[in-house]
Formats: C-alpha cells, structure tokens, sequence
C-alpha cells in the first residue's frame, strides 16, 4: 500500500489505457467511466492519454492532486451513483432483467432487484432523442407506463430481430422466393 492505494496491481484505469495502447485506440476526447475515483497515477494517465471527462461512482480516497491537476486541464470528473443522476446525459439506454441466476444469493437480488427500474417519472430529464432499447422479455424493470413513449423502440427493436432472424433463415435454408 501507498498513500492508501493498493499499489500491487495494475489499476483498471492502467489496463483500459494499456489494452487500448496495444490495439492501437485513440482515446483523444474520450470519457472514462470508473467505480472509483482514480488515484494520483490513474489520473496524470488519464489525462496524458486525453481522457475529457470522468464519471465515477465512489469518492474513494480523492486525492487533492489529483483534482488540480484536472481542474487545471480542464477535465470534467462528475459523480454518478445511479439511473436517476445519469439518465439526462445519455444518449441510448439499453436495459436488460437483473439476472437472477448470476447471484449467489437471495439476499443480493433482493437488494438490487429494483435499483434500476426504469418509469415515466424517471425519463422527465432524458434527452428528447434518447433511445430505449431492451432485449425483451421484461420482468419489471421498465414500468408499462414507459411503452408508450416515443422514446421507447423495444417493440421495434425485436421485430427488427425478428425479420433480421428470418433472413438468415432464409440465407440458411438458401431458400428463394418459392
Ligand atoms: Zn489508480
């Protein structure tokens, strides 16, 4: 440990950075998106590599350093620990069920099982162009008073999945017109 921080491992922040290094991915203007606010060395990474902004969800040991040194380049770090903070910045919302079989144990899904329901009340701040999408079938985490927003292309989303189905089918089968 050092200053508080595990220094024995390569931190997420590191390794995104590192992967993207090694595939050759500009990360020129790019937002990062973190659980915790990076430390000291997470942060002059991000900003050399030209990370613009930084969502994080935990104020976790924020170093003061670290803060000037992104105030002085002006990178935006805004704090982010749920749907109802986060939903006017985006531009696609892409739900799924919480998975219920992933857990270990009852008390876990029980806890998170309604954390990101999604509802009309909640979409009042949303982009107007904001796209919805879900895979479907839904247990309960978009409410049905939701279905009827223009905002709303889950429906469309599976028919498109449908037709696009068919046609590999078809492809397939190799089947014609017939
Ligand atoms: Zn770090």
């Amino acid at each position: 440990m050092r200053d508080g921080h595990c220094i024995a491992t390569i931190h997420a922040e590191m390794n995104a950075l590192l992967y993207c290094a090694k595939e050759g991915i500009s990360v020129r203007g790019a937002k990062a998106y973190v659980t915790h606010f990076p430390c000291l060395n997470c942060t002059k990474s991000l900003i050399q590599a030209g990370i613009k902004k930084i969502y994080y969800r935990n104020a976790y040991r924020v170093d003061d350093y670290a803060i000037e040194l992104l105030e002085k380049n002006n990178i935006e770090y805004v704090e982010k620990r749920s749907l109802d903070n986060s939903i006017d910045d985006l531009d696609i919302l892409y739900m799924t069920r919480i998975q219920k079989e992933r857990f270990f144990s009852d008390n876990q899904y029980t806890r998170l099982k309604d954390s990101y329901v999604l509802n009309r009340e909640k979409l009042a701040n949303a982009k107007k162009d904001l796209a919805i999408l879900h895979p479907l079938p839904r247990v309960n985490e978009i409410d049905k008073d939701v279905d009827d927003d223009p905002r709303a292309l889950y429906f469309q989303q599976v028919k498109c999945g449908m037709y696009a189905r068919m046609a590999l089918i078809i492809k397939l089968l190799e089947a014609n017109n017939a």
